[in-house]
């Protein structure tokens, strides 16, 4: 591929309003639902506080009945039910791994399918969600790179994700139950399938829902986006998400980097870093998390790691090591542990932490760069993925 060739994006997506039939209320934002609202006949003056009552039905308590709502005229309920729809995908199995990491397939519109992980530990419960059926971009060691069925998934699917856990943990608060008790789905981190800066505005309004005190309710703090670096949505995150960024960055010289991620061809790693040293003080978000697959021989010698302290310096940055997860017909091996140790040891020793990422749900393929969904039609050969990655 030429070096500068533009990443095309072919990929689909669904509008939010279906030519008949009534509309989903999930994943509206507060304007788009006011408008919805006004357009079914509500009066203009009362919008406001009926999206204000309808939102809370649906993200504080969790309520998928019109019927449910008894703030609400029943007139009111009649007319919301013959206009909107209250939709979130269906979850299709649910896997619970030996070390409680539950692993969701889950279907939506047009029948593809996607994964969702959550993985709880000690002090804190990880959702894993996803942002796009398949991945437009190819990085040679990733799983679901290697899928060819692409398409965006509206904001609707991705906090309906959010949702279903919710429903699967019964962790929708109860009027006149406890309150402040820590929760099980506490973090969520956009590193399932696809590049969520490739379909931003669904992952934006979706994560807003997500951070609304009057919705879902966490923390910027508890939301990870993980990107391979695309780099003109990086300001517009800070600027109009705001939450934690991770990026992909897996190499210490663009040769490696372009055969690792290749979109390192279109952004190199010198304009990647100047879209990271900007970030935290736009978002005023703590570190980036640098994430590094340790793959054995290709980019985890002493050198890498040295280099890696120099191309990061200045920018608050924890390093997130990743021990590569293999998967059939996969390109490469995992680096020793011995190996992993020792790139470890030498980040930390720079004054960097530089924990290594333990893989989980390893049992039903539910660890990083194991989702693909079981829809998929058309898988690229062993012969493909091995010239992507250049060997
Ligand atoms: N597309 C986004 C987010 C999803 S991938 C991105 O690339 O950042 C989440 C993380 O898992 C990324 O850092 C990705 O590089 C890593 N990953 C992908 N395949 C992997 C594999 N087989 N083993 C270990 N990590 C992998
Ligand atoms: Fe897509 Fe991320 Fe996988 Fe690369 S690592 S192919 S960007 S999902």
């Amino acid at each position: 591929m030429d070096a500068k060739a533009p990443i095309t994006q072919d990929v689909l997506t669904i509008p939010r309003k279906l030519p008949d039939g009534p509309q989903n209320l999930i994943g509206m934002s507060h304007e788009q639902m006011r408008h919805a609202l006004i357009a079914a006949g509500t009066a203009e003056k009362q919008a406001k506080m009926r999206v204000g009552q309808i939102w809370q039905w649906l993200y504080h308590w969790g309520v998928r009945d019109f019927d449910a709502m008894t703030n609400l005229s029943k007139d009111y309920r009649a007319m919301l039910a013959d206009s909107f729809v209250i939709e979130l995908p269906e979850v299709v199995t649910r896997q619970i791994s030996d070390d409680g990491t539950r692993k969701y397939l889950v279907r939506i519109a047009g029948g593809h399918e996607v994964e969702v992980v959550y993985i709880p530990e000690t002090d804190r419960g990880t959702l894993c969600i996803s942002s796009q059926v398949g991945c437009t971009l190819t990085c040679s060691f990733c799983h679901t790179g290697t899928q060819k069925l692409v398409r965006n998934l509206t904001a609707a699917e991705i906090v309906g994700q959010i949702m279903i856990a919710r429903d699967d943990l019964g962790e929708w608060p109860v009027p006149g139950g406890p309150k402040g008790d820590a929760r099980l789905l506490s973090n969520i981190v956009l590193m399932g399938m696809g590049e969520p800066l490739y379909n931003f505005e669904n992952v934006r309004d979706a994560m807003k829902i997500a951070m609304d005190p009057e919705g879902i309710s966490l923390s910027r703090r508890r939301i990870t986006l993980s990107t391979s670096g695309v780099v003109p949505e990086i300001a517009r995150t800070a600027q109009e998400i705001g939450c934690q960024l991770a990026v992909s960055f897996h190499a210490t010289t663009d040769a490696v980097r372009d055969r690792l991620v290749p979109i390192n061809k279109r952004w190199p790693i010198a304009e990647l870093l100047d879209a990271l040293r900007a970030y935290p003080k736009v978002s005023n978000s703590e570190r980036i998390t640098f994430e590094y697959v340790m793959l054995d021989g290709v980019n985890d010698s002493d050198a890498d790691a040295h280099r890696l302290i120099k191309l990061i310096e200045g920018i608050p940055a924890k390093i997130n090591l990743i021990p590569f997860n293999e998967w059939p017909g996969a390109p490469y091996k995992r680096s020793s542990n011995n190996r992993i140790r020792k790139f470890s040891d030498i980040v930390y020793d720079a004054g960097y932490a530089s924990p290594v990422r333990k893989p989980r749900g390893e049992d039903i393929m539910a660890a990083c760069g194991q989702l693909k969904s079981a829809t998929e039609r058309a898988r690229k050969s062993k012969a493909q993925i091995a010239q992507e990655a250049g060997l």
